[in-house]
């Protein structure tokens, strides 16, 4: 049996400055490059042409050829995870696994029963940071706790960054790559997947629209966020490039990359937030969960055209904007009384960047149930939103053609009143 090191890919889908990459081939020699498509993950996902399994599907491909020009391959599996490490024991003799660690609660507990296996045959598991500047764990307030609100958390963090050198391989790191020909690729269809029409925004960061980011990133209808999301989701961007580029060009940004790690520490600290509200007296709201108006919010039907906007954007590539994310999550949950849940599995069936800490933390702040949330009585005026933040009806007629006709819904709730029923719904519950 051949001898080999595994380096295996997850949320981290890069060659460059991929930090567990570097450690396997700096560390070992015959690094075989695994990457496995999880039966697990794959299974609960409804739309067999989800843009991201296709997003995927091509960023390991890219991979797969730029190491076959380096006369080294991809070994590609799809199935349960540790089914296809029992398999690989039984074709390779594996010395190490390499990877660079994930934080949510799924990935930890795969990678707990892939380590007790590897355990059982005396193979070690070496995992590394990579996706996080600072991982959870790392920034701790004065009793060693984790921060429950940002501020804090982010003056931490800032206190503690220093712009890291990355990764360089050099031909002595490649050269311990395993030598082979190619592996066969599977197909998407063989998956189980098929092609998807929305188009995957590229992963260029541009400096233009990082540089300006503080004044343009509110306002929908311009151009003035990154749309990074899905490539810092899966690893195609380093997160360390990223921080050490909106350092020099802007602070605002900066401060959008350290909420993403704020929400993962948060959940790697308090894994029942994934189906409880962080605030457990908040699982005691009353929630209305009319199906038909959440079907109308589904489809930007409100009669609210600023949400049915957003609604409809997401709905048509997978995309919405930060602010609209913001008032339609209040909209659903305050206006309508509806479940943050439901609202929360909407997005995560429908956003490229869908991200769980990212889309929870997002959720239970709109909804007043998490750390750090809006409080329950402030209630977002979509009305007033629209006037600041799209004053020129610029977004709303880009995706509500029919705006100004017959056919555009009357509001499907009146603002005050659904406002004060929020209000006493919420206030009524938590003084239970
Ligand atoms: P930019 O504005 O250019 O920001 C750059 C990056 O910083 C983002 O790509 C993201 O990684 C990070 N970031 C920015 N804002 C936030 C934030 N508030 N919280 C955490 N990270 C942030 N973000 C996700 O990545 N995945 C989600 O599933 C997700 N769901 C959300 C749900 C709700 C209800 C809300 C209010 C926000 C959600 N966000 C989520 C946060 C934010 O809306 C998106 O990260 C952002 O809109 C993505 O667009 P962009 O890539 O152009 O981001």
């Amino acid at each position: 049996m051949k001898k080999v090191s595994i380096f295996w890919f997850r949320r981290d889908l890069r060659l460059e400055d991929n930090h567990g990459l570097f450690q396997a081939l700096n560390e070992s020699e015959n690094v075989l490059p695994l990457f496995i498509f999880d039966k697990n993950i794959l299974d609960k996902l409804g739309n067999k042409a989800d843009a991201r399994v296709e997003f995927i599907y091509d960023e390991i491909t890219k991979i797969h050829k730029q190491l076959e020009s380096k006369d080294s391959s991809l070994l590609v599996k799809y199935g349960d995870p540790e089914a296809i490490y029992k398999e690989l024991m039984s074709e390779y003799q594996i010395e190490a696994v390499f990877t660079n660690r994930d934080y949510e609660p799924y990935a930890k507990s795969r990678d707990e029963k892939i380590a007790r296996l590897l355990q059982k045959h005396e193979i070690p598991l070496h995992k590394f940071k990579d996706q996080l500047i600072f991982e959870p764990g790392e920034i701790l307030n004065g009793s060693g706790e984790f921060y429950k609100v940002f501020t804090p958390f982010s003056k931490v963090w800032l206190s503690k960054f220093k712009p890291e050198k990355l990764e360089e391989f050099k031909p002595m790191h490649w050269k311990n790559l395993l030598k082979t020909s190619a592996f066969k690729l599977p197909t998407l269809k063989e998956i189980g997947f098929e092609k998807s029409d929305i188009t995957i925004p590229s992963k260029t960061a541009d400096e233009e629209i990082i540089s300006h980011y503080d004044k343009t990133r509110d306002f929908p209808a311009k151009d003035g966020t990154s749309r990074l999301g899905i490539h810092l989701r899966f690893g195609t961007i380093s997160i360390r490039k990223l921080a050490l580029k909106a350092s020099e060009l802007n602070a605002t940004y900066l401060n959008e990359l350290i909420w993403r790690e704020f929400y993962m520490m948060i959940l790697a600290y308090n894994p029942q937030i994934v189906d409880k509200s962080f605030k457990p007296a908040y699982d005691r709201i009353p929630w209305r969960n009319d199906e038909e108006e959440f079907k109308a919010w589904c489809e930007g039907r409100t009669g609210y055209p600023i949400v049915d906007a957003g609604m409809r954007e997401l709905n048509t590539i997978g995309y919405m904007h930060n602010r609209i994310r913001m008032v339609v999550a209040s909209f659903l949950t305050k206006h309508l009384l509806i479940d943050w849940r439901w609202g929360e599995a909407y997005f995560a069936e429908k956003l490229l960047d869908y991200e769980l800490a990212s889309n929870n933390g997002g959720w239970q702040w709109a909804a007043g149930t998490g750390t750090d949330a809006q409080p329950y009585f402030r209630v977002f005026n979509p009305t007033s939103q629209q006037e600041k933040f799209d004053k020129n009806w610029k977004y709303i007629k880009k995706w509500i053609p029919e705006i100004n006709s017959d056919k555009y819904p009357k509001p499907i709730v009146d603002h005050k009143f659904a406002r004060q029923r929020a209000i006493d719904t919420y206030k009524s519950a938590l003084n239970q």
